[in-house]
């Protein structure tokens, strides 16, 4: 049976979905008992997830016998027995609440009690009904039956799948040889594709190197492209002071 018995001062701060802490579900009436079907709290996660992730608000979900009967509630309520709950979200309709529980409950293959509050009371009552029974009304002060509401589309569950990682353009490389005019000089290996980023390190002329990367950058005698040159050090050098081996 998924009616479960939990204690308010016992289990009251544990949450029993990720947004929903056992309190939320307590009888107004300040009992410490706390009867919950525990179909109900993933029905209502599943709803503030269809509406945005905002929170949702539980006015009333299990009552006492005393409570229910004092709110002039039957005792066959599904309140009694921890199945319902009367929520609402700030900035949602009630009728999107409504469409949003029917996809819930139809995901969860639970038949379910759906009654949207009109007027003055103005909340969606949600329960999980134990006896495979489907009920859906509206209340305007006088309970009508409903045929239900157009469930909502229903969008990917918590985990959406990840999308295979890119994979890089296959760059085709190839070997350069350091071209220097003064051959006393060096050729500073740099950061980034720009003849002011940091040196990381040098090349003397005649020295060859493994190109995995070209970029555009800072002009070197009219010439903007940058090598990544693979090595010991691995960074950027200018293709003017170069030439093409192979
Ligand atoms: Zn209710």
């Amino acid at each position: 049976m998924s009616i479960k018995q939990f204690s308010r001062s016992r289990d009251g701060t544990t949450r029993i979905t990720p947004n929903f802490l056992i309190r939320e579900f307590a009888s107004n009436c300040g009992t410490d008992v706390i009867m919950l079907d525990t179909r109900l709290p993933p029905i209502l996660e599943r709803i503030r997830e269809l509406c945005g992730n905002k929170s949702v608000r539980i006015s009333s979900a299990n009552r006492s016998l005393a409570h229910n009967r004092s709110i002039g509630s039957k005792d066959t309520s599904n309140h009694v027995k921890g199945g319902a709950a009367d929520i609402t979200i700030a900035g949602v309709e009630n009728t999107i609440i409504c469409r949003a529980a029917e996809t819930a409950l139809r995901e969860a293959g639970i038949p379910g009690e759906l009654i949207l509050y009109t007027g003055r009371q103005n909340f969606v009552h949600v329960a999980v009904d134990w006896q495979g029974r489907r009920y859906r009304g509206i209340n305007d002060g006088t309970l009508r039956n409903a045929p239900g509401w157009e469930p909502l589309p229903a969008t990917p569950k918590q985990a959406t799948p990840q999308s295979p990682p890119a994979t890089a353009p296959t760059f085709k490389q190839y070997q350069i040889r350091v071209r220097l005019t003064d051959p006393n000089s060096f050729l500073h290996i740099r950061s980034s594709p720009s003849n002011t980023s940091n040196s990381i390190g040098r090349l003397k002329h005649g020295d060859t190197r493994t190109v995995i990367e070209e970029a555009n950058g800072t002009a070197v005698n009219g010439d903007t492209v940058w090598l990544k040159v693979a090595g010991v050090v691995t960074g950027w050098i200018s293709r003017n002071l170069t030439f093409r081996e192979q």
